[in-house]
């Protein structure tokens, strides 16, 4: 009798145990799958060539997700970068490198003769009037970007420094983005133009664009400029959008390239030391 009582009651109780140990697991599994399902899209948003332009303020209003890459060597490059900073937003360099027809570059440059200690050196010099930089993308750059030499060589240089790098894509033969996975430097690619031509039906699809490719890819990557008109349309496209999640570029890197760049504090100013 006794034998039965405590044979039943384990039975009870490892049943409850059993049912107890199966709705922990479906509950596991459902938060799993909710999580999953939760996760929006991604879209990271970077404003290039800040720096020139006492309009370029306006852009300071938008969302501080929005990436700011800044010109070296311009007038307000040191000034943004600080405001940019304090304001908790990611700053990138914009640097300029040489393209097929010429272009006014601008300071700063990087051009095809440079070998890699110029290359370092004017990257340095570079990132000194763009304090608190983590990253850098190429202003213009349809030259440069498409021969295997000097990327290589301001890659190694990105790699010593922690920085990322994002692939404008000025040109679809840009190797830019390849080299910089090869030599071990976070890198990404631009998806989408958002202003090249400045008209608000144009900003608003180009916009479009970008977020069905966020849904198609799980995330993308647009670049606008700081015009006064795409400032204004991209406020409230942001502020419209629904079912998108929109990051600082660095929320784009795997958790692996994350932790490459976790040494760099953007808080930290960068090492003024020039390269050999
Ligand atoms: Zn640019």
């Amino acid at each position: 009798m006794l034998q039965k009582i405590i044979r039943d009651a384990l039975t009870t109780l490892y049943r409850l145990q059993h049912t107890r140990l199966t709705s922990l697991l479906c509950i596991v599994c459902m938060l799993i799958c909710f999580g999953v399902q939760a996760q929006p899209p991604k879209v990271a948003i970077i404003m290039d060539d800040m720096g020139y332009r006492t309009t370029d303020i306006a852009a300071f209003d938008l969302p501080t997700s929005v990436t700011f890459a800044i010109l070296p060597h311009t007038p307000k490059s040191v000034e943004f970068a600080h405001s940019a900073t304090e304001q908790g937003r990611i700053v990138m360099l914009h640097l300029p490198m040489e393209t097929l027809n010429p272009h006014n570059l601008g300071p700063g440059a990087l051009l095809t003769q440079m070998d890699a200690s110029m290359i370092a050196r004017t990257l340095d010099d570079a990132l000194k009037s763009v304090p608190y930089a983590v990253g850098v993308n190429n202003h213009m750059g349809s030259k440069l970007t498409q021969l295997s030499l000097p990327m290589t060589n301001l890659m190694t240089a990105l790699a010593e420094r922690q920085l990322f790098f994002v692939d404008s894509r000025t040109t679809p033969l840009s190797k830019a983005h390849r080299i910089a996975l090869a030599a071990g430097v976070p890198s990404l690619q631009r998806k989408v133009f958002l202003d090249h031509e400045l008209t608000d039906e144009f900003i608003q699809a180009q916009f479009q664009r970008l977020v069905r490719l966020a849904h198609k890819y799980g995330q993308s990557i647009g670049i606008a400029h700081p015009h006064p008109l795409t400032v204004e349309r991209l406020k409230s496209l942001i502020a419209n959008t629904d079912g998108i999640e929109f990051v600082p570029i660095t929320a784009l890197f795997s958790s692996g390239q994350k932790a490459l760049l976790a040494n760099r504090n953007p808080l930290t100013p960068i090492s003024t030391t020039s390269a050999p």
